[in-house]
């Protein structure tokens, strides 16, 4: 889709699936299969990886780069992933994308779900994906990266991150705003620590792509985060703060995980926000 002057593609790198337990924290079954899927013979949902391609002027910039496919087959049995699907370099192919055009790539944060395409094997050598972009990282999530809480440590792995550093093609960013004319950073601290979400603005219209915020459509509700936050009360505040805001300006809001719905706009009702338009951004 066009917004503006901008490109939008939404990058299919597959399904993987988690356990829906910590994907839906304290909200009992009954009430996230209803709203999302009944999950599967080991209570696995499925879920997107869906990073978001932006191009404009002479820039191709790609906002996170799902799981990847350096798993072994069996950590790739484990999280339901298949593996020829979610590497980004053929994902990008099938919209005429190289590897080699990539100009810049925003990670929202460098849990192996959004990061795992970034860095590929050439050979046995753990190298860059992307070999001609920046990568953009806050620099309160790198740190935490490096020191993270038990709690979502294993989701930080040194093969997705280490070889950004040393071909230092990784750009240390520290704070809110644009990053480009039309493309803005803001900054989360509920799911992790300086996590960075990105509005895109062009001609009156607008986009959040949220990350993990609001990971499916299901996760509107406020009550309804994973268990998988580090400071549940702050992803609280942070729809709070966010979704009148994308209402007010009939705003796409992007569901990077959803495996069923790409964006979405919002609407009100008596239960607080909901969706209006389904989206797709790229059929
Ligand atoms: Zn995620």
């Amino acid at each position: 889709m066009k917004l503006g002057k901008f490109n939008l593609d939404a990058i299919d790198t597959g399904i993987f699936a988690l356990d829906a337990g910590p994907m839906f924290g304290v909200v009992p079954k009954a009430l996230w299969q209803r709203r999302y899927h009944p999950g599967d013979e080991n209570n696995r949902i499925p879920l997107a990886a869906r990073p978001l391609l932006v191009q404009f002027d002479d820039k191709v910039v790609l906002i996170d780069t799902g799981n990847g496919n350096k798993f072994s087959e069996k950590q790739a049995n484990l999280y339901g992933i298949d593996l020829e699907k979610s590497s980004i370099i053929s994902a990008l192919k099938k919209q005429n994308v190289e590897a080699e055009q990539v100009t810049d790539i925003i990670l929202t944060h460098l849990h192996f779900d959004h990061v795992g395409g970034a860095t590929i094997f050439q050979e046995d050598r753990l190298v860059p994906t992307f070999p001609n972009a920046k990568y953009y990282i806050q620099k309160e999530q790198l740190n935490w990266a490096k020191n993270p809480s038990p709690k979502d440590a294993a989701s930080f792995l040194a093969e997705n991150i280490e070889p950004l550093i040393e071909h230092a093609q990784l750009e240390i960013i520290d704070g809110e705003g644009e990053l480009f004319e039309g493309i803005s950073l803001i900054n989360s601290f509920g799911h992790t620590q300086a996590m960075q979400m990105v509005q895109i603005q062009s001609e009156g219209q607008s986009l959040y792509f949220l990350s993990d915020t609001v990971p499916t459509s299901a996760h509107l509700p406020l009550a309804f985060s994973m268990g998988y936050d580090n400071f549940p009360l702050k992803v609280i505040e942070e729809k709070k703060r966010l979704y009148p805001q994308i209402y007010e300006e009939n705003a796409i809001i992007c569901f990077e995980h959803d495996a069923f719905l790409q964006a979405a706009t919002l609407a009100t009702s008596e239960k607080g926000f909901i969706i209006k338009d389904k989206i797709e951004i790229t059929l």
